[in-house]
């Protein structure tokens, strides 16, 4: 089939689709109590998909009671963990399953090209449910070395109701991080997806109970931010809150956990991640081609985005003309077109946040390479094409602040210390990257930068036993590994006196 008639099938089934539009509470489809909706919007034509439930507090408060009695019930919090491995293995299944209608419903939402929904999004969140599913019934603790007068076990136990409010980049996904350790601990859950990516977890709470995951545990509540968002953080029966989105937001989430009950916090926040290419890396081609995926991977709305590329003196020309000849090559297209690689900017005002960035740079004085405009006007929709700027100091916003769309910042540096300089004096600390051949430097750089992930002679290498997470402002707290079932239990020490009576 030609890339054509594919999309034009991709288009036929989209007009085919259902939308689940109603939160998912207790176990059924609801309208929100106040039977206000928001409105959903496909960022590929800028025309409403649908009209979804606009959850609030009423409606959060409805979620929680049910996930609160679904937990002391015990059906799945007392549960041995083999068989909630079993069952979260058929979630896993099933959202194998779903795939294309998961991919359809995640390229409509965010405009993200469906080829990667299909190849990327859907299969890592399947990956990511299955991987927790194996590990949970593995996972041992431990006795403490107290001596012979003593039995003293150290156990992690559930914490409860877990809340989640998640971004629009990767929306299956990032649920997925979060409800996969959650729901494997034997925790209920409350999520409260993005207002622009509401519709694969509102699907998946479907097949969470089709999975067998039993009415109440598994909830979802769409609504804004600071309605059902913050009615969620400052929930006095919610016991933690594992947050994915901005640092802005990360920061008011904080806030509200000690304005209400001390609820444990986890942020996965923005980033600003530097990509440093030394002059003796002998591969410049693959450090280009690296950098230039980097960046416009997903239209650039990467948390961990290399969006600062910090290059050795002498190398700037030869590394940019590679980036240039792949930014060339990405002109963004029809996101259902299986041949587009750079859809849509997720909305409007996304885009227009970039394009004032990308003016912002060039007052600050730094020259446009390659790109800088927005593309496909016709269309209705919100595409930018890949940017590359140079000449860009470490003090001009473009280098300092997360835009979140297409656009690289070129860097020159001299030495290495330099570099790492450059590289830490951001608020971010979420990933990092250093090309060079020489094992001494790769580990010394790799020491010095301050980010929970650090590259060498690559950028994005991902895999769910890695932990993810940021240092700084980058948040607080790691997704992923068996590390992300930390967040989601209580440590017990329960000590047991063995002298004699
Ligand atoms: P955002 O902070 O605007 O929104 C994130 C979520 O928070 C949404 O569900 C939103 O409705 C909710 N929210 C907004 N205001 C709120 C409030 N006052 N109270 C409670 N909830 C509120 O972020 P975004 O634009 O959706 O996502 C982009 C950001 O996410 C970027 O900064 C990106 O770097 C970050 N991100 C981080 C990671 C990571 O793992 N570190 C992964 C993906 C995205």
């Amino acid at each position: 089939m030609s890339a054509t008639a594919e999309s034009v099938s991709w288009h036929e089934r989209a007009r085919r689709l259902e939308f689940r539009t109603q939160a998912f509470i207790d176990g059924r489809y609801l309208d929100a109590a106040s039977g206000a909706t928001f409105d959903c919007i496909n960022p590929a034509t800028g025309k409403l998909l649908a009209r979804v439930a606009a959850g609030d507090g009423e409606d959060i408060n409805r979620a929680v009671i049910s996930a609160r009695a679904a937990f002391r019930k015990g059906g799945w919090s007392q549960q041995p963990p083999a068989k909630r491995k079993k069952v979260l293995l058929r979630l896993a299944e099933l959202i194998r399953e779903h795939a294309e209608e998961l991919a359809l419903l995640e390229t409509l939402d965010v405009g993200k090209p469906i080829s990667d929904s299909l190849k990327v999004d859907i299969p890592a969140a399947a990956r990511c449910v299955q991987w927790y599913a194996e590990a949970i019934d593995k996972v041992y603790d431990q006795i403490a070395p107290t001596g012979p007068e003593a039995l003293a076990l150290i156990t992690r136990e559930p914490l409860g109701v877990v809340g989640a409010i998640v971004p629009w980049n990767f929306p299956l996904l990032m649920a997925a991080w979060k409800f996969a350790p959650v729901l494997a601990g034997g925790n209920s859950f409350v999520l409260k997806p993005s207002e622009k990516s509401p519709l694969t977890a509102l699907k998946v709470a479907e097949l969470a109970i089709q999975a067998g995951v039993p009415p109440g545990v598994f909830n979802v509540v769409p609504g804004l931010g600071p309605t059902a968002g913050k009615a969620l953080a400052l929930h006095m029966d919610v016991d933690c809150i594992a947050f994915t989105g901005s640092t802005a937001t990360g920061r008011a989430i904080m806030q509200f956990a000690g304005q209400s009950n001390l609820k444990r916090v986890s942020l996965e926040c923005g980033g600003k991640s530097p990509n440093i290419v030394l002059a003796d890396y002998p591969n410049l081609d693959k450090a280009a081609t690296a950098a230039a995926w980097a960046i416009f991977f997903n239209q650039g709305e990467m948390c961990s985005a290399g969006s600062r590329l910090l290059l050795q003196e002498g190398i700037k020309d030869a590394v940019l003309e590679k980036v240039h000849a792949i930014g060339r090559s990405l002109a963004p297209g029809d996101p259902l077109d299986p041949a587009t690689r750079l859809g849509a900017i997720v909305d409007e005002t996304q885009m227009k946040r970039v394009l004032s960035y990308i003016d912002a740079g060039r007052d600050a004085g730094a020259s446009i390479r390659f790109g800088g405009r927005r593309v496909r006007e016709d269309s209705g929709g919100y595409f930018i094409e890949p940017t590359v700027f140079e000449g860009v100091k470490p003090a001009m916003a473009i280098a300092r602040e997360e835009i979140f769309g297409p656009v690289l910042s070129a860097i020159t540096f001299k030495t290495v210390d330099e570099a790492i300089e450059i590289a830490n004096d951001v608020i971010y600390g979420l990933a990092a990257a250093v090309w060079t051949r020489d094992v001494t430097t790769a580990h010394r750089v790799a020491r010095a930068l301050r980010a929970g992930t650090v590259y060498v002679n690559c950028y994005d290498a991902d895999d769910i036993t890695v932990p993810f997470g940021g240092f700084k402002q980058s948040g607080i707290g790691r997704d992923k590994s068996l590390h992300a079932l930390e967040k989601y239990t209580e440590l017990k020490t329960t000590w047991i006196d063995l002298t004699a009576e």
